[in-house]
C-alpha cells in the first residue's frame, strides 16, 4: 500500500477556473482611459525605493511541504476571491506606470496550478516602463509540471525562473512534500534550461536535522547542471506554527558547508537581491544564501507583495494588509489605488524582528502570502 497522503502531482487542488485566454479582449477598466503620469519613486519612511512586485496568483499548491503547510485542512480561497488576470495586470500596470517598477515575480501557492498561466505572463510581459524598457517577469515554482509548460512560459515572455527543491533523495523528497515527484521536478529543471529561461535558480530551504546533510550534494548538483543553487534559511512562516529558532541552519553554517566542498568568494553587486551570491573559485558557477533570519537584508528591501485575493503587504512579516480588491471591484480610479499603495509602503517597518522578543508571527503562512 502506498502512503495515503500521496497523490499524483496535479491530481488534487488543480485550479481549473478559466482566466481570459490569449486573444480575448478584456473589458476596459478605468486605467485604460487614464492619462499615464510621469513615474515617481515609491519611497518608504526609511528611504527605500520600491521597484519589485511579488504577485501571488493562488494560495493553492499541489505539494504539501511540511515546513510550509499541513498535509490536510488548509482553508483554500474560493475562486471568486482571487484576482483575475485582468485585475492582477491592472495593479501591476499601476505600479509600473506610477512608480517605475521594473520586476514582477509571479508566485503562490503554486502558480502553475492556475489555468492559462502563459496568458498572465504575456500580459505582464507587455507592460513597458516610461522609457520603453520591458519588465523583468519571473516565476517561482515547485517545478512539478514545468516540463509541460516551460516552453509556453518562455514563449509568452518569462525571463527567469526559480525552482524549489529541498532534497535530491527520492524518499526524503516524498516525506518533505508528501508527493512522489522528485523526478518531475528534476525534469522541470532540465525543461526550464532547455526552454532558454535564464537564469534558472534552484531554491533549497535548509532545516536542521531534515536536509542540512545535503548541502554538498546540492552544490555538486548545481555545478553539474549549470544552475545556481540558493540555500534559504528556514523562516517562521509555516502555516502550522511549528518553527523554532534551533531548526534554522545559519548563513555561517551554510557557507562553511559549501566551502568545505568547493572554495567560494563573494560576488560583487548584490543590490536589493535577497540572496548573497558567491562565485566558485574554480569559475564553475555561483551559489547563493538567503539568510532572512540571521543576516536579514531589510535595509535594501525594494519589494511589495500582493496576495492572491488582492491584499497589498509591505513585508512577508507585516501584520497589516491593505485591500486593493474591494476598491478595484468597486471601480476605483488609479489615483485611489495609488493612494492605498502609498499608504501601505509608508507604514513599512525598518525591518522584521524575528530574533527579538517583540516578534509576532503574521497570521498567514508563506503559501497564503506568496513566497
Ligand atoms: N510553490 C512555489 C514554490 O514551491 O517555489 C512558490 C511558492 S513557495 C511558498 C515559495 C518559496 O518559499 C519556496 O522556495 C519555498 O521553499 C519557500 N518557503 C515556504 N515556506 C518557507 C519557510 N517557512 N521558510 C523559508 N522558505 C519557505
Amino acid at each position: 500500500m502506498g502512503d495515503p497522503d500521496l497523490v499524483a502531482v496535479g491530481d488534487t487542488d488543480t485550479d481549473t477556473h478559466a482566466d481570459t485566454p490569449a486573444g480575448a479582449v478584456p473589458a476596459p477598466g478605468p486605467a485604460d482611459a487614464a492619462v499615464v503620469p510621469i513615474p515617481v519613486p515609491l519611497v518608504d519612511g526609511f528611504g527605500r525605493v520600491h521597484r519589485d512586485l511579488r504577485l501571488s496568483i493562488t494560495d493553492r499548491c499541489n505539494f504539501r511541504c511540511t515546513y510550509c503547510m499541513p498535509a490536510e485542512g488548509m482553508p483554500w480561497l474560493p475562486r471568486a476571491e482571487l484576482l483575475t488576470y485582468e485585475e492582477l495586470t491592472r495593479v501591476a500596470r499601476l505600479l509600473v506606470d506610477r512608480y517605475d517598477f521594473d520586476g514582477i515575480r509571479i508566485t503562490g501557492g503554486e502558480p502553475t496550478v492556475r489555468a492559462h498561466l502563459p496568458v498572465l505572463v504575456e500580459k505582464l510581459g507587455a507592460l513597458r516602463r516610461a522609457d520603453g524598457r520591458p519588465i523583468d517577469v519571473a516565476l517561482t515554482t515547485n517545478g512539478a509540471t514545468l516540463r509541460l509548460v516551460a516552453h509556453d512560459l518562455a514563449s509568452a515572455g518569462l525571463a527567469r525562473i526559480n525552482i524549489s527543491c529541498d532534497s535530491l533523495r527520492p524518499d526524503r523528497f516524498r516525506q518533505l512534500t508528501k508527493r512522489d515527484a522528485l523526478g518531475d521536478v528534476l525534469d522541470g529543471i532540465d525543461a526550464a534550461v532547455a526552454a532558454g529561461l535564464d537564469p534558472v535558480k534552484v531554491n533549497v530551504v535548509v532545516m536542521r536535522g531534515v536536509n542540512d546533510d545535503e548541502i554538498a550534494e546540492f552544490v555538486t548538483f548545481g555545478r553539474e547542471r549549470g544552475v545556481t543553487v540558493r540555500f534559504i534559511e528556514f523562516m517562521p512562516l509555516d502555516a502550522q506554527g511549528d518553527w523554532t529558532n534551533d531548526q534554522v541552519v545559519s548563513h555561517g553554517e551554510i557557507l562553511a558547508a559549501i566551502g568545505a566542498v568547493h572554495p567560494i568568494v563573494a560576488a560583487d553587486g548584490r543590490g536589493s537581491d535577497p540572496a548573497e551570491t558567491f562565485r566558485y573559485v574554480d569559475g564553475q558557477g555561483e551559489v547563493g544564501v538567503i539568510a532572512s533570519v540571521t543576516h536579514s537584508f531589510c535595509g535594501t528591501c525594494d519589494r511589495v507583495r500582493l496576495t492572491a485575493e488582492g491584499q497589498l503587504r509591505n513585508c512577508l512579516f507585516a501584520l497589516d494588509e491593505f485591500d486593493l480588491r474591494g476598491p478595484l471591484r468597486a471601480g476605483a480610479a488609479d489615483d485611489e489605488l495609488a493612494a492605498i499603495v502609498e499608504r501601505a509602503v509608508g507604514t513599512k517597518w525598518a525591518g522584521h524582528s524575528i530574533n527579538q522578543v517583540q516578534f509576532i508571527r503574521p497570521k498567514r503562512g508563506m503559501s497564503q502570502i506568496g513566497g
